[in-house]
This record gives C-alpha cells, structure tokens and sequence, in this order.
C-alpha cells in the first residue's frame, strides 16, 4: 500500500492479539530503497524474522518508536543491532527503553538522506505521556501508535496518560489535516480527520458519563467504571479504570472539586501488554 505521498508503507501484525493489541501490534515499514521501520514490537518468538522478511535486503535508515510500552519498542534494542540502525524516539521512551539514539521534539523530522521524503515528529501524549506520532511529508499520512487505533478507542493509562493531553493531541493532528492514519493496532483508517474527530468526541463523551456517574453517586473507581462501561471482560478491567481514573483526574486538574471515591489511589500501572 502507498501512502497518500507515493512512498511505500509495508506492515505485517505480531502474533501477540489480545484485548488492549486488538489483531496484534503493528509494525511499519516506510520507504522503497532505504526505509524507516515505525515501531518494531514486541519481543516475542518470531518477532525479529518477520521484521527481516518485512525488510528483506534493504538498508533501515532509522528505527522510530511511538511509545515504549513493550508491544511496541520491546524488541527495539534487538532490531536496531540486527540492522544496524540507529533508534528515533521522543527522549522519554529512550529512557523508559534504556536506549541510546536520537532525541526527537515535535517537529523534528527523521528518514534517509537523500530520498525525496521524511517523516516528522508529532509529541502526542494522552495514551502516555511519552508519546509520539509520526507524518509522512509529503503528504498527510501520520503513524499514530496507541493514540488512535483501527477499532475501538484507546485507553488512556493514568497516571502516566492524561485527558487533557489526549485531546490535546488530538487537535494537534488534526490541524495538521491528516488524511490515511497508520495505528499501532488495527487497519489502517483511510479518512483520518473523521476518525481523530470521532475519537475527540468520544472522549468527551466519556468525561460526560463519569460526571453523570459522580452525580448519581458513584462512589468508587470500579462504580463509576461500571455505570461508564458496563460489564467488561476481566482482561479489560485495569484498562478502563484506568481511563477512569485518568478522567478523575481530569476533573481535578480543571480546578474542579473531586466527590469522595474509593480506589483512586493507583494500584500499580504500568499495564504492560506483549
Ligand atoms: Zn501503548
């Protein structure tokens, strides 16, 4: 598939499905003679040869992570020695990886030397805080990892995400006028501005169920978490009482006084999903 710029983009799905990886964690590969592989993935049995199928005999220019939640990076260090490649990320998931490579801001832009085309940093925290996507210049294609998926929405690991940030992040790729979105997990969304909006509306939404739920009298982090998602599968659980407690927080931080809950105390993120 090429995206909306002409450049190749490849992928292939890690045998790692589950309900917060959807199909698996996706990993990219961006580019014809000389390529940039977006978020390598988890380190897992069949991992790296998939990687070397995908990359076949051509050179990797940079290894970029969107986060460093280990369905994404966890194989970066592996991959990076394995082609001999230098890793991209934003200077916090370096550091949550143990990595060494290149620290990139919003706007700092990464890809081959000489080809025609790069990708450029979008910071985009809200899912977590170390977050970053990427856009395909030219063009309006963007790899959004974890902050917007193919299915589904994404949920937002307090304390370490933030509402706030997410909806933040949100406008920052939308005024960027995003046309095909790459996800971390699920298919690749042909109009990308819709589903961002779709997105920025859900969340809203969401914020409104947990303040409907605060006023009819939730009074624990698992009520509020029932009247917003009702019956969850167990696997599903930590995840959304994260996001409650991240839109809790949300509250908090708009100056707003906070009801007595229970169990907003955090028990222990980070979720780590191979
Ligand atoms: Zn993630």
């Amino acid at each position: 598939m090429h995206g909306d710029s002409g450049v190749p983009v490849a992928w292939f799905v890690a045998s790692n499905p589950g309900p917060l990886t959807l199909d698996g964690s996706r990993s990219y590969a961006v580019g014809s003679d000389e390529l940039i592989i977006v978020d390598p993935g988890p380190a897992i049995i069949g991992q790296m040869e998939q990687l070397e199928r995908l990359v076949g005999n051509r050179p990797v220019a940079v290894i970029c992570l969107t986060h460093a939640h280990a369905d994404h990076a966890g194989i970066a260090e592996l991959a990076a020695q394995r082609f001999g490649a230098p890793v991209a990320a934003s200077g916090e998931t370096l550091t949550r990886r143990g990595l060494a490579g290149r620290s990139l801001e919003d706007g700092d832009q990464v890809g081959p030397s000489d080809a025609p085309w790069r990708l450029v940093a979008l910071r985009t925290p809200g899912h977590s805080s170390d977050h970053t996507a990427y856009l395909l210049e030219p063009g309006r294609a963007v790899f959004t990892g974890d902050l917007v998926l193919g299915t589904g929405s994404s949920a937002i690991l307090h304390p370490d995400g933030e509402v706030g940030a997410c909806l933040e992040s949100f406008r920052h790729v939308l005024s960027l006028d995003p046309g095909r979105l790459y996800p971390g997990h699920g298919q690749p969304i042909d109009d990308g501005e819709a589903r961002l909006r779709e997105y920025a509306n859900h969340r809203l939404e969401r914020h409104r169920q947990v303040e409907r739920a605060l006023e009819a009298g939730a009074g624990s982090v698992a009520e509020v978490r029932r009247s917003v998602y009702g019956d969850l599968d167990v696997d599903l659980v930590r995840a959304a009482d994260a996001s409650v407690r991240a839109h809790l927080a949300y509250i908090v931080s708009q100056g707003r006084e906070l009801p007595p809950v229970a169990g907003l105390d955090d028990p222990g993120h980070p979720i780590e999903v191979e």
